[in-house]
């Protein structure tokens, strides 16, 4: 039985106000709330305070960070590693972000590197994958997604996918209101979830496969309701303490059924 888990991404946005604000909101909201794992990836500097701020409210919410570097330490200016990341709480790390893949031109190989020391070091990956329009409309979603995917397996094995969690994310979705239906949702995470059973049908079952692209409250019960949709990946909507918990209350009562 996979756990559901709700992540938001909060991007280059917060304040140290707003940090604590949305934090503390958002436990409030969250309070007696379960069957749903709740994180959240706030901008690298503020992951300090953050973990203060959960800490102090005693808050199940899991830290989580938007990158990595690919070493733990040395002459790698502005990067930030993930023994860094951990000493500070953050355990489950984004990687792969089509707005990383697009501006600073990772490919699938760095990717995949990222993946495998965020392994080495006990931290869990969240590894984002997704298609642009062009080549949605070339119906080229399912092999796009499983590249990327493989660039992993090609790596590691698959048994490194075990514990890792994959965020779909078409990129045409991200932050313009432009969501994918359910029902194409469902039918790219059966995809890529078939995909992975080729190799390992354990891992295959057991791996959650989140959906991003504008989830809102409005549209968060249709994707959970879907078998292979285990939760969900969330920009703006992660911004407001009540959306965002409306979001992880919609996957924890989707997935009790
Ligand atoms: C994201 O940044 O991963 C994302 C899904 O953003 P939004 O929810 O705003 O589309």
């Amino acid at each position: 039985m996979r756990h559901p888990v709700v992540m938001g991404n909060w991007k280059l946005n917060g304040s140290k106000e707003m940090v604590v604000d949305l934090l503390t909101g958002l436990n409030a909201e969250l309070e007696g709330v379960t069957g749903v794992d709740v994180a959240v990836a706030p901008p690298a500097l503020f992951i300090d305070l953050a973990e203060r701020t959960l800490t102090d409210a005693g808050s199940a919410i899991i830290l989580g960070a938007q990158n990595t570097d690919i070493n733990n330490q040395g002459a790698f200016t502005g990067d930030t590693s993930p023994a860094m990341l951990k000493e500070f709480g953050a355990t489950h790390i984004i990687i792969g972000h089509s707005e990383r893949r697009e501006y600073h031109k990772e490919s699938d190989e760095f990717v995949a590197k990222k993946f495998a020391f965020l392994k080495e070091n006990g931290l869990t990956p969240v590894l984002c994958i997704g298609e642009t329009e062009a080549q949605n409309e070339a119906g080229e979603t399912e092999s796009v997604c499983a590249r990327q995917i493989d660039a992993v397996i090609n790596l590691l094995g698959a048994e490194a996918l075990n514990g890792a969690i994959i965020a779909y994310e078409p990129i045409w979705a991200i932050g313009t209101g432009k969501a994918a239906t359910a029902d194409d949702a469902q039918r790219i995470h059966a995809s890529i979830r078939a995909h992975i059973a080729e190799k390992n049908a354990d891992v295959a079952k057991n791996i959650v496969i989140q959906y991003g692209g504008s989830v809102k409250p409005e549209n968060a019960a249709a994707y959970f309701a879907q078998p292979d949709i285990d939760g969900a990946l969330v920009g703006g909507a992660a911004l407001d303490a009540k959306s965002f918990a409306a979001i992880a209350k919609a996957a924890a009562v989707a997935k009790a059924q």
